[in-house]
């Protein structure tokens, strides 16, 4: 079939993003403009999908559709500086697209954003193009975006980690390497999952406070971690380091991450080498990658210091990132047990924070990562810490919220919760917004215990 189309324009230059941005532009799929929807046409965020039976297929998602780039490319739409980044999407992962790095995948993007909005070329060919282009979110399979090779979780709210700290250390809650350098530690890749992958409840030591000895069972603290991944895109070679003046040309995008966590395996592993089993059993991310470039007008600072803090040392320090490291995201996180999901009861939200509330950016992170001449390379996942901040209500983990359990919260129902309970899902959400701007989401990251 052929359309004979008049191709798209668009490409990677400033004025191109900028009116992918435009608030005034609407697309011609129906729910993209829905008030509420996570991807409008400002948005279209990446992801990795796959029809019953077939290949995985990169997409774009648009409202409650997907785009199929490939069937995009063999119809002739994508052209030109769009052409690269099109070819790298017949992949059926997202890692060859990350490793071309911003414009290519900038222009793309702004050929998408033109094919699909309103009173644009995609319009007039919507009959013939809409059933070969686009394909429902339902009635598909979500994938892993990318090819996760190394993954590496960060600790980067000062608000987590005082909280945790008091808890294991009353009297020395926080380190005094903190404030210095961005705390991190090597997760595992391979447990890396995407939401709707059920997360079974890991076995091994727990050893309290009072017992003489470990014993071994399934933990009796498991916990959700609110975090962002952010997706590396290009990447750097063995020995060389990535400037943070340089550190956004590096990251691809941002999902929701879940670094589930069994609290009382932590607790008794943890010295003097940091986390382990306590947190490689699963990691949940979610499936859409919203690309910087969509996040351009969310860019703001993160959190100022405190008076008396030391500032950055030289590396760690640029003036771009000081003035647009941080994205202004709300991170929401949703609890629904087996007992509400019986009695159709809706899920309850259990915190809400900022993204801006974090001690380190994620350019500061990367560029500390790199620092020491360690190669990161694209579908490399970056997590930011345990999202908290200084206000009740704000905390993203169940350790913060209920004082490891002292004062479990109670549900609508009379249920109450220290830490998780099998059945449980954990639904984490985030949404950027900016005066002058259209509201993007990042979807759902889901999991429920088993
Ligand atoms: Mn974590």
């Amino acid at each position: 079939m052929s359309a004979s189309p008049t191709p798209p324009a668009g490409d990677s230059s400033p004025e191109a993003l900028a009116a992918t941005l435009d608030p005034a532009r609407r697309s011609w799929v129906p729910s993209a403009n829905a008030p509420d929807t996570d991807f409008p046409i400002q948005n279209l965020p990446f992801c990795v999908f796959r029809r019953d039976g077939e290949a995985p297929r990169v997409g774009v998602a648009i409202g409650e559709e997907i785009v199929d780039v490939s069937a995009a490319l063999a119809r002739g739409l994508l052209h030109g500086e769009a052409l690269p980044a099109a070819e790298a999407c017949r992949e059926s992962t997202l890692n060859a697209l990350m490793a071309l790095g911003r414009l290519p995948a900038r222009a793309l993007r702004t050929q998408l954003s033109e094919l699909l909005r309103a009173g644009g070329p995609g319009e007039e060919l919507r009959a013939t193009l809409a059933p070969a282009l686009l394909v429902s979110q339902h009635a598909v399979e979500l994938l892993l975006p990318a090819t996760v090779g190394d993954y590496t979780d960060f600790y980067a709210s000062v608000h987590h980690a005082t909280n945790v700290g008091r808890m294991f250390r009353p009297d020395n809650p926080l380190l005094p390497n903190y404030k210095w350098v961005p705390i991190g530690y090597h997760g595992r890749a391979s447990s890396l999952v995407v939401s709707g992958t059920p997360v079974h409840r890991p076995e091994g030591q727990r050893k309290g406070p009072n017992d003489a000895e470990p014993s071994v069972g399934p933990s009796r603290s498991l916990d959700y971690e609110l975090e962002v991944a952010a997706w590396v895109g290009p990447g750097n070679a063995l020995g060389t380091t990535i400037p943070l003046a340089e550190a956004d040309a590096h990251l691809f995008g941002l999902s929701l991450l879940n670094d589930w966590s069994a609290r009382d395996l932590q607790a008794w592993e943890y010295q003097p080498l940091g986390p382990f089993l306590a947190k490689n059993f699963a990691s949940t991310v979610s499936p859409f990658i919203v690309t910087l470039d969509a996040l351009e007008p969310f860019r703001a600072p993160i959190a100022a210091r405190a008076d008396g803090d030391p500032a950055p040392l030289p590396y760690l320090d640029d003036g771009h990132d000081r003035a647009r490291g941080g994205f202004a995201l709300t991170l929401e996180v949703w609890l629904c047990t087996a007992r509400m999901r019986t009695g159709g009861e809706p899920a309850v939200r259990l915190s809400r924070g900022s993204f801006l509330d974090l001690y380190w950016s994620m350019g500061q992170m990367l560029t500390h990562h790199a620092s020491n001449g360690c190669n990161l390379r694209p579908g490399d996942v970056l997590g930011s810490g345990t999202v908290s901040g200084a206000k009740s209500g704000t905390q993203g983990c169940l350790l913060e919220l209920t004082k490891r359990a002292a004062e479990p919260i109670t549900l609508p129902n009379g249920e109450t919760r220290g830490f998780l309970q099998d059945g449980d899902e954990v639904v984490l959400t985030g949404y950027a917004e900016a005066p002058g701007a259209v509201r993007i989401g990042f979807g759902r990251c889901a999991g429920v215990v088993r």
